[in-house]
């Protein structure tokens, strides 16, 4: 079967690759789940990957097939599955255990070793192809009212997690009552969390770049959210129209962004950081005010990544709720299709020049 693989370490070689179709005895204990792929939603993460910065391929492989962002159909299971059933849709998990007692107790995403498996990303396969097997334990179901949103599930795992990260942390606060947040990036994991923080009953402000009228405003707005330019708005001069805010999570890709957004965080505060720059950017940052300000407030400052099977569950539910709150909002964040695993060249094409392309995803196959 087909698949769309790179060479890590080779800048710019996204290619189709033949594979072998999996099976479900390669799953022991009958634990099996075999998907049809269906969709599959492609990020910064891929470029990046492509551009050589990130990503490994498994060991004894040169190539690495992609693709993280997986919707599929379940096509048949193993004795011992109860979770799905064939037919179902699904989507799965990207990070596979370690040996830390996170990953023992099913929490891949906090493992605490430097090496990580994540599939499509670093030393495990992706789903960029036709079928794949994995454990039923990675594999999480999406229902049916759902199936229109398909490829977002896992950026909203990993909004999800970057939320729930900032209510878990901030318990150190015996009251924590956020009133006031802002979204760095209006990209896909800017306006899902956005949509998070306004079901949590938020005054959500999420910044970007380009000046309303367009689309990421419309979509910001649709969710009952601010939309700041800021070409028209600087996060400082925000900060003396709302206060300074409770919670910032930073979308933006920018390292320099995420440094700057510490500077404008209320007291007991959280940022939480949610970007992969794969690049080595330096940056100046006024490091003083910053530790002193951190101090001084009792701020705090969070890392997030990658999202485990919680995390797809809380995503999911927050879907169907935003569905219920702001029908037909969300499906606008899904811009670009395109048609087939052998259009690859084409998909590689407008995640890298299209600035539009809000979210790219390839349509592998029909029911
Ligand atoms: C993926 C996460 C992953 C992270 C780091 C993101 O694009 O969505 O699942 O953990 O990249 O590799
Ligand atoms: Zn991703």
């Amino acid at each position: 079967m087909k698949a769309v693989a790179v060479t890590p370490g080779t800048p710019n070689s996204v290619h189709l690759e033949e594979i072998a179709k999996p099976t479900l005895d390669q799953v022991p204990n009958g634990n099996g789940v075999l998907v049809k792929v269906l969709k599959v939603g492609v990020d910064a993460t891929d470029r990046e990957i492509n551009d050589a910065l990130y990503g490994n391929a498994p060991t004894g492989d040169k190539h690495l097939v992609i693709g993280h962002e997986c919707f599929g159909i379940v096509e048949a299971v193993g004795d011992n599955v109860r979770r799905v059933k064939p037919g179902d849709y699904v989507t799965a998990t990207v990070r596979r255990p370690g040996g830390s007692i996170y990953d023992m107790i099913g929490t891949n995403d906090m493992t605490s070793e430097e090496e990580y498996y994540e599939r499509g990303i670093n030393l495990r396969h992706g789903f960029l192809t036709e079928y794949f097997v994995d454990e039923e334990e990675y594999i999480v179901r999406v229902p049916e009212g759902l199936k229109h949103l398909h490829v977002l599930q896992e950026p909203m795992s990993c909004a999800a997690k970057a939320v729930h990260q900032a209510y878990e942390a901030q318990h150190r606060m015996k009251v924590w009552r956020p009133s006031v947040a802002y979204v760095l990036g209006a990209g896909q994991i800017g306006l899902l969390t956005t949509l998070i923080l306004k079901l949590r009953g938020l005054e959500v402000y999420t910044l970007a770049r380009g000046e309303a009228p367009n689309l990421k405003a419309e979509i910001v707005t649709g969710l009952e959210a601010n939309y700041i330019s800021t070409r028209e708005t600087s996060m400082a001069e925000l900060v003396k129209i709302t206060g300074k805010p409770d919670l910032i999570v930073d979308a933006t890709g920018s390292s320099q962004l995420a440094f700057e957004s510490m500077q404008h965080l209320g007291h007991n505060g959280v940022v939480v950081w949610t970007g992969i720059t794969g690049g080595d950017k330096v940056t100046e940052v006024p490091s003083d005010s910053i530790n002193l300000q951190f101090v001084l407030g009792n701020k705090l400052l969070l890392g997030s990544v990658n999202a485990n099977r919680n995390h797809f569950e809380m995503g999911i539910r927050d879907l169907a709720l935003g569905e219920m709150m702001y029908p037909g909002v969300l499906e606008k964040i899904l811009t670009h299709p395109v048609d087939g695993l052998d259009n690859y060249k084409e998909m590689m094409r407008l995640l890298v020049e299209d600035k539009d392309a809000l979210k790219v995803f390839v349509n592998v196959a029909n029911e």
